[in-house]
């Protein structure tokens, strides 16, 4: 279990996260959704500890992780940036296996772990030779999952994995990436601004305002019993926009 305890975080003047609690369950897959702008990504760069909180504290297993443990800790956890984060230099599989290069793991290692992973993420060996620009959106994610996922991290991190993807490649990529977390039954914390592809892959939903927890529970929760109207109506406003448009022809 991850713990965030009394989570506050200023950038100069402004007050991006206020006084956040969480509990991201072992082994559950927790969606925080919220508006543009709302700490989504400044939550997840906390945990993975690329940015430090003004106050409170991350727990672990019930310890309190501190500077010390923090680098033990960030092998722990895969992180799919926003946008991917792929180095542009390197080719595919230099950029999901430079950290494991870096730990000294041997040769050997190195390709059983990348031929499982690629496998699991059907990502087709052609293409570790390519850098990213020769690469489409879906086949980078893929990309970017297989190097988060190398080290065999025990919580995978995912911002907007499939925010820039074009909507048939991205309802494929949830349909696999759904059989994928099934497999790994990891802790797996993912962002979405998307209320459908939240309510798809939760077992828990987080959701954001303004650097302010709303509401956490499962999407019965959020439907059958808001905390706040501001849930009701982040739902509604997110109903398939095809609904209206069938309806005005
Ligand atoms: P989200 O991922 O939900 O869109 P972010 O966590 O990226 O939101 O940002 C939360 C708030 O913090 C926003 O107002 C954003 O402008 C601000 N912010 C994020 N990163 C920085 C930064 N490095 N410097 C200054 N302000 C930042
Ligand atoms: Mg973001």
């Amino acid at each position: 279990m991850l713990r965030l305890k009394n989570i506050t975080k200023w950038y100069n003047h402004e007050q991006a996260l206020k006084n956040i609690n969480i509990e991201i369950k072992t082994g559950r897959l927790t969606v925080l959704i919220g508006p543009s702008g709302c700490g989504k990504s400044t939550l997840l760069k906390l945990i993975m500890g690329l940015e430090y909180a003004d106050k409170g504290t991350i727990e672990w297993d019930d310890n309190e992780v501190k500077v010390d443990s923090l680098m033990e800790k960030r092998r722990q956890i895969g992180y799919v940036i926003q946008e991917g984060g792929l180095f542009p230099h390197l080719t595919a599989e230099k950029n999901i296996t430079l950290l494991a290069c870096f730990l000294g793991w041997q040769k050997d290692k190195i390709s059983n772990r990348l031929k499982i992973l690629s496998e699991l993420v059907q990502l087709p060996v052609d293409l570790l030779s390519k850098y990213p620009l020769q690469l489409s959106g879906g086949q980078r994610q893929r990309v970017s999952l297989t190097r988060a996922l190398m080290l065999d991290p025990e919580i995978l991190l995912l911002d907007e994995p499939l925010g820039a993807l074009d909507p048939m490649v991205r309802a494929d990529l949830q349909k696999e990436l759904k059989t994928i977390f099934q497999r790994l039954s990891r802790t797996v914390v993912l962002v979405t601004h998307d209320m459908g592809e939240a309510a798809y892959f939760a077992d828990e939903i987080v959701l954001m305002r303004e650097g302010e927890i709303i509401q956490q529970g499962s999407l019965s929760d959020l439907i059958n019993r808001p905390k706040d109207r501001f849930v009701t109506r982040f739902i509604m406003a997110q109903k398939n926009p095809l609904n209206n448009i069938v309806g005005e022809i």
